[in-house]
């Protein structure tokens, strides 16, 4: 078989699990298979290496940002490799621009237009074992390009794809993906499958087990996809086709995203054409807007309120500014201070009632729900980041995720 197998952060936080790691693609290729390995920087590396950017400037450019968050999976690579040939094996590390994935412009949240597979494949031909440096690209220009944070999962699933891997392993911390964060709700279960639409939803909504772009992506290119930990032999959860669930539960997970801020627009003019206008420019800015509401007001304007993730606030400030000082919007306010909590399951397709339990169980504990947003298989709410823990514990109940 062809494997891909992807270790996260902490899989690789240091020189022993590095070592742990070697050990496992080892065990792995001497049971005949062929393995790519994927890693991502040691845990800790990218968010030191962003502190490090901040020292200088409240902005800096994407490019360099670029420049320098790819270097912390290039370390993890060549020693992971360094490791591998130590065990005797022939291996060779690779950035991402020679494993040949080919992005487009985006600066620190490319997203992958091709891989050229030659380089891989004629190495795996000769008998080596990859080691791919994840969340990185290059641009036609030659720049090196990033995929996002998290980015390391959507390299895997991606090169996975274009290889056409018999199975993609992602190792992290956690022994699979669970009913809600393990850390937040010890009563959480592991889940031994879940339908590709349902982890697409839970990573969207703030799961960061793994990148909602490397779901996506293992949908499209029908990647068999396995989450697990490197730190035991515990199976982990496949994340496959519904159709290849037996009996889908009303609710498989809950998220929580912390992660979001809300803004909100008063008085903006009631005609047609406004909206549009603030959200093409906000659009054309990529800046992801998820629940979005809008209210009349008495004097003939409407408010508009919506929500942006934190790091995308501050564009998102410049462009709801020139609006202001054109008049189309009176004024306009930011809250970080907000949390979003999401249900998530395929039957509530066919179930009534799964919406108003999650808003009764916001009102037997307290919360004011600030606002909902729904889809065919999710219910959001928006609700003061105090109250997150409460809210995730209160609906895991709700619901009965522990049984
Ligand atoms: P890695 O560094 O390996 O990529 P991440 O930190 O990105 O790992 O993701 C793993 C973390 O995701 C876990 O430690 C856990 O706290 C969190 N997580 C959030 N939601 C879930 C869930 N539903 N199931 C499992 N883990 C989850
Ligand atoms: N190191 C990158 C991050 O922390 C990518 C990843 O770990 O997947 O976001
Ligand atoms: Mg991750």
């Amino acid at each position: 078989m062809l494997i891909v197998q992807k270790f996260g952060g902490t899989s690789v936080g240091d020189l022993d699990r590095i070592e742990n790691v070697a050990a496992r693609v080892s065990k792995t290729v001497k049971k005949g298979n062929s393995v790519v390995v994927v890693v991502s920087a040691m845990s800790g590396e990218t968010n030191k290496l962003v502190g490090y950017a901040e020292h200088f400037s409240k902005n800096p450019a994407s490019a360099e940002m670029d420049m320098l968050l790819s270097s912390g999976e290039r370390v993890t690579a060549a020693l992971v490799s360094i490791a591998l040939q130590e065990m005797g094996h022939n291996s060779t590390a690779m950035t991402g621009r020679k494993a040949g994935i080919l992005t487009d412009n985006s600066h620190t949240k490319a997203r992958i237009e091709d891989i050229n597979t030659d380089t891989m494949k004629c190495a795996i031909k000769e008998g080596k074992i990859l080691v791919i440096a994840g969340f990185q690209g290059v641009n036609a220009k030659g720049d090196v390009t990033t995929l996002g944070r998290g980015g390391s999962d959507l390299s895997a699933v991606a090169i996975a794809g274009a290889l056409k891997a018999d199975l993609c392993e992602i190792y992290t911390d956690v022994s699979g993906i669970y009913t809600t964060d393990p850390r937040i709700e010890s009563k959480a279960k592991k889940l031994d499958k879940i339908s590709y639409d349902e982890m697409l939803e839970l990573a969207s909504m703030g799961a960061k087990v793994l990148q909602n772009r490397s779901v996506e992506m293992a949908k499209k290119l029908n990647v068999n996809l396995v989450t697990r930990t490197s730190f035991s032999d515990e199976e982990g959860t496949l994340i496959t086709r519904e159709e290849n669930i037996m009996e889908a539960p009303l609710v498989s997970g809950i998220a929580l995203d912390r992660n979001q801020a809300r803004i909100s627009l008063m008085g903006v003019k009631d005609k047609p054409g406004i909206a549009s206008d603030i959200f093409n420019k906000l659009a054309e800015a990529e800046v992801n807007i998820d629940v979005i509401i809008q209210n009349k007001a008495h004097d003939g304007t409407t408010n508009i309120d919506f929500t942006v993730p934190v790091s995308e606030l501050l564009g998102a400030k410049a462009i709801v500014d020139t609006f202001v000082q054109k008049g189309d919007i009176k004024d306009d306010s930011y809250n970080e201070d907000i949390c979003k909590v999401s249900v998530v399951g395929v039957g509530m397709k066919s179930h009534a009632g799964v919406a108003a339990k999650a808003f009764s169980t916001m009102a037997d504990n307290n919360i004011n729900i600030n606002m909902i947003s729904t889809s065919e298989i999710k219910v959001s709410m928006v609700i003061d980041e105090k109250y997150a823990e409460l809210a995730v514990r209160g609906l895991h109940d709700a619901y009965e995720l522990d049984k």
